[in-house]
C-alpha cells in the first residue's frame, strides 16, 4: 500500500472489491439494503478515477470492504495493511490490532487523525476445494442470478430440476406424504426406514441386482449425499476412480474431496458417447479401486446397452474394482429401450448402485434417494464397516421423504407416459434434437435417456477454446443460460449441455436465440 496516494483511490477500491470477492452489483445491492444511494454508474466513476465518492458512501465502501475509511480515502494507515489487503488472510486478528480499532475519520480539526485500518479476519476455503469443480451451479449461473436482479428475464436451460418446469409429484405421493407426517418426527434408523428399503429391494429384485438385503440400503438426502459418504468410505490418499468424462461433476468433485483421484475415461462422441473400453483399459493403474458408470448420462442422455456394460464388468473383474453404478435416470428412457442394471452383470463383484426418487418422480426438492450394496459384499466387510459409520454419524435422512418411496417404486410409473411420443419429454427431445441438428456448425447425437442433450460446435467455424466464454456470452447476449463442457470435466471445448425440461414454446425461444447466436459468434 506505501506510496499510494489520493490519486489511487480507485485503485484501492478495486483491489479491496477484489479481495473481498466483491462485484460492483454486490455493492449496489448492499448499498441498498443498507439505505444507502449508490447506482452501478456511481461506482464504475469511482473505479475509474473519474469521480471520488462523499463522506457517507465513502464510510459505506469502507464498511462493507472490511477497510478504514482513512487508508480508502487517502491509503493513509499507521497500521499493518488491512488483512483484506496484506494477503495474510488466515491470520487470526492479533488482540493488539484489535484494540485500536476506532471509529471512522471524525476528527474536529483540520488535521487528519492517522487512525488504523481495520484489521478484518478474512476466511478462505479450505485447500481441500482446491481441485473441486461444480460449475452447474458456478459463476456463470451468478452472472444469470446478477441480470435477474437487474430484471432480466433469463432462460435457464442449465439445471436437471423438474419442478420449475411444471413437472408435478403426483398427488397420491403428495398426499401420502402428508398422512404420514405426523410419524416422521424422529430420526429414523440411519440407514431408513423398513418400508422404504424393503421397497427398494423389492425394486432392485426386479432389475436383478443380486444379494441385496434390507440391510444392504441406505437411504440419502438425494443421492448426492450418498455419493459423498461412498467416496469418503472409500477412498484414501493416492487411490484412484475411473470417472466418465463427461461425467456428472459430482463424482470427481467427491472423489476428489475424499483425498483420491478420479482418473477419466472417455465416453466417445463416435459411438453414441458409449465408455471407450480400449481407454478405460489404458488408465488402469495399481492404485486403481474403482470405476463410475453413469447410465444414463448425464449430460448426454446416452443409454448403455448391455454389450458395453459388459466389458465394463470384464474390466473391473479382470482388475478387481468395485463398481460404483450412478443410475438416478433409470426410470427415464425412451423409444422403447430397456435400462439394464450393470449390478446385474457382476453377482461376483461388490457393486454400490445408487438411485433416487428426484429424477423419476420430480420430487427433487424432496431429497430422497438411496444406494444398494450388491454382489460380492464378503470382499468389502471393512468397507461396509466405514459405510455405516459415517451413515450412522448423519443420524439418518429426511423421514418424511422416505414415507413416500413405497408408494414411488409400487404400481403404475406415471413418468412412463411423459416419455413416449405425445409426452412432454419425449417431444421435447425430439424438437431439441431436431433443432440443434439443423443449425450450421452444431453436430448433435440424439439422446435416449434423462432430459440432457450435450452437443458440440464445429471448432473450424466457431473457434471456441474458451467454454466458460461461450456460456458467459451467449448468457449476455441471448439471455439464455446453459452449461459448457467444461463443467463435466470434458476437456474438449465447445461442448454444452442443454437441459430440455422447459416446455416446448420456451424451448422454441431459447433454441431461435441460440441459433441468432450461432450466426455471429465466433471466438
Ligand atoms: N447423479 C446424477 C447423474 C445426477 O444427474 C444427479 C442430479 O442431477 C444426481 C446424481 C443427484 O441426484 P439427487 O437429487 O438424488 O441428489
Amino acid at each position: 500500500m506505501e506510496g499510494q496516494t489520493n490519486n489511487d483511490f480507485s485503485a484501492r477500491l478495486g483491489q479491496a472489491m477484489n479481495e473481498r470477492g466483491l462485484r460492483q452489483a454486490d455493492l449496489v445491492r448492499m448499498a441498498a439494503s443498507d439505505g444507502v444511494k449508490l447506482g452501478k454508474s456511481q461506482l464504475s466513476q469511482y473505479l475509474s478515477g473519474k469521480t471520488e465518492p462523499r463522506k457517507a458512501t465513502l464510510e459505506f465502501l469502507a464498511t462493507a470492504l472490511g477497510v478504514s475509511a482513512e487508508w480508502l480515502s487517502d491509503g493513509a494507515s499507521d497500521a499493518p495493511a488491512p488483512h483484506v489487503l496484506s494477503g495474510a488472510t488466515d491470520a487470526p486478528t492479533p488482540p493488539e490490532m484489535r484494540q485500536r480499532e476506532t471509529p471512522l475519520a471524525s476528527s474536529g480539526n483540520n488535521t487528519k487523525e492517522k487512525e488504523s485500518a481495520m484489521p478484518r479476519r478474512q476466511f478462505k476455503k479450505s485447500s481441500k476445494l482446491d481441485n473441486v469443480l461444480y460449475d452447474i451451479r458456478g459463476p456463470v449461473l451468478d452472472e444469470a442470478y446478477r441480470m435477474e436482479d437487474q430484471g432480466i428475464h433469463v432462460l435457464k436451460l442449465n439445471i436437471g430440476n423438474p419442478a420449475p418446469f411444471g413437472f408435478r409429484t403426483p398427488d397420491e405421493v403428495v398426499k401420502d406424504m402428508q398422512d404420514q407426517l405426523t410419524e416422521c418426527e424422529g430420526y429414523s434408523n440411519s440407514r431408513g426406514l423398513f418400508t422404504a428399503r424393503k421397497a427398494i429391494m423389492q425394486y432392485d429384485q426386479l432389475k436383478g441386482i443380486p444379494n441385496v438385503d434390507v440391510e444392504d440400503i441406505y437411504t440419502g438426502n438425494g443421492a448426492s449425499e450418498l455419493i459423498q459418504l461412498a467416496m469418503n468410505a472409500f477412498m484414501n490418499e493416492g487411490d484412484e476412480i475411473l470417472v466418465p468424462s463427461p461425467d456428472y461433476p459430482l463424482w470427481t468433485a467427491c472423489a476428489t474431496l475424499a483425498g483420491g483421484t478420479a482418473v477419466h475415461y472417455i465416453c466417445d462422441e463416435k459411438a453414441n458417447w458409449y465408455p471407450d473400453i480400449e481407454d478405460i483399459r489404458s488408465k488402469v493403474t495399481p492404485r486403481t479401486k474403482g470405476i463410475v458408470v453413469i447410465n444414463p448420462n448425464n449430460p448426454t442422455g446416452a443409454l448403455y446397452p448391455r454389450e458395453v456394460l459388459q466389458q465394463i464388468v470384464d474390466v473391473a473383474r479382470e482388475n478387481q474394482l468395485v463398481i460404483f453404478a450412478d443410475e438416478i435416470y433409470d426410470r427415464l428412457v425412451m423409444d422403447g429401450k430397456q435400462h439394464v442394471s450393470i449390478a446385474s452383470l457382476a453377482p461376483d463383484l461388490f457393486c454400490i448402485t445408487f438411485n433416487g426418487l428426484s429424477k423419476s418422480h420430480m420430487v427433487a426438492g424432496y431429497r430422497i434417494g438411496w444406494m444398494s450394496l450388491s454382489g460380492n459384499k464378503r470382499i468389502a466387510k471393512d468397507l461396509i464397516d466405514g459405510i455405516n459409520m459415517l451413515s450412522n454419524m448423519r443420524l439418518c435422512s429426511n423421514v418424511p421423504a422416505q414415507s413416500i418411496v413405497q408408494t414411488c417404486l409400487g404400481g403404475i410409473q406415471r413418468s412412463q407416459g411423459l416419455l413416449v411420443p405425445g409426452g412432454r419429454i419425449y417431444e421435447q427431445r425430439e424438437y431439441v434434437y431436431e433443432r440443434l441438428s439443423n443449425m450450421d456448425g452444431v453436430t448433435v447425437t440424439k439422446p435416449e435417456a434423462a432430459f440432457y442433450i450435450f452437443p458440440r460446435l464445429d471448432p473450424d467455424k466457431f473457434h471456441i477454446t474458451d467454454d466458460d466464454q461461450f456460456a458467459l456470452d451467449l448468457l449476455k447476449d441471448e439471455h439464455v443460460l446453459i452449461t459448457a463442457g467444461k463443467g463435466f470435466n470434458w476437456e474438449k471445448p465447445g461442448y454444452f449441455r442443454i437441459v430440455y425440461l422447459p416446455r416446448k414454446h420456451t424451448l422454441h425461444e431459447a433454441m431461435d436465440k441460440l441459433e441468432d447466436f450461432l450466426s455471429y459468434y465466433r471466438q
